[in-house]
């Protein structure tokens, strides 16, 4: 494939040999892709000195088919997104999400999902205080719904009852979703999902913004990261999530 341009967010970045970057872009056309920036280290020209972690903008890639690894041959930085560099809380939830990001996404065209990410990490931007995990909050969940397991909440999981929006209900996940009291009590596992935590879930994935808590937050955080586990199934833990949730965030290189 020729040089290609597309609007790409920088996920992850890392030095490699004396001068080059690795990084992993989510891209509007061809998914998470793993590039290397030759020369980016000492390239100001080609690269700028914005070219960091959960920056904005447009990638100009050489890609061969059948790699693995693609060529960053440079970067145009629409928003260097600094006010998630220097605040640890927004920093903490855009690692998590992009670590997520880099989990469930592959090497394949996905617009809707990028589409996610764009405003997830713009609005990381801007979010302030208590806003910052129910804006990430928000974000993972229309993630997940993008790349194809959305929970499901208005209903039983397992035997398709409809369930009334003020009942407490249990999450299974295991059975992706609510379950009524009957399957509930048929069940192993789950956790109780009182009415007001399903309305904030229904509330992200229709893009308003419920207010949360400090301990409605953590248990939403909880249930994520259950969430993401059952559908993760490669073993590998979710550092960076672990870190956001743990509120213990340090920030590695890149
Ligand atoms: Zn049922």
């Amino acid at each position: 494939m020729p040089l290609v341009v597309t609007d790409a967010i920088i996920l992850h970045a890392a030095d490699y040999l004396e001068s080059s970057r690795l990084l992993r872009l989510a891209t509007r056309e061809f998914g998470v892709l793993s590039v290397v920036a030759r020369g980016a280290r000492s390239s100001r020209k080609r690269f700028g000195p914005a070219v960091g972690l959960f920056a904005i903008g447009q990638a100009q890639l050489d890609m061969r088919p059948g790699r693995d690894m693609h060529t960053l041959t440079g970067f145009d930085v629409a928003n260097a997104q600094a006010a998630l560099a220097t605040d640890l809380t927004r920093f903490s939830a855009a690692s998590a999400l992009a670590e997520s990001a880099m989990r469930v996404v592959h090497d394949e065209s996905a617009p809707a999902v990028y589409a996610v990410l764009l405003d997830a990490f713009g609005a990381l931007g801007s979010a302030g205080g208590d806003t910052v995990i129910p804006t990430a909050l928000g974000a993972f969940w229309r993630l997940v719904r993008e790349v194809g397991f959305a929970p499901v909440l208005d209903d039983c999981a397992e035997c398709h009852e409809p369930l009334p929006p003020d009942l407490d209900v249990t999450f299974s996940h295991s059975a992706g979703g609510v379950l009524c009291p009957r399957c509930a009590r048929r069940a192993s596992g789950g956790r109780r999902l009182p009415a007001s935590a399903r309305a904030a879930i229904t509330g992200w994935l229709q893009e308003t913004q419920p207010t949360l808590s400090r301990s409605e937050g953590r248990a939403h955080q909880r249930l994520l990261r259950e969430f993401l586990g059952q559908h993760l199934t490669d073993g590998r833990p979710l550092r960076a999530f672990a870190d956001w949730e743990a509120g213990t965030f340090e920030p590695v290189e890149g």
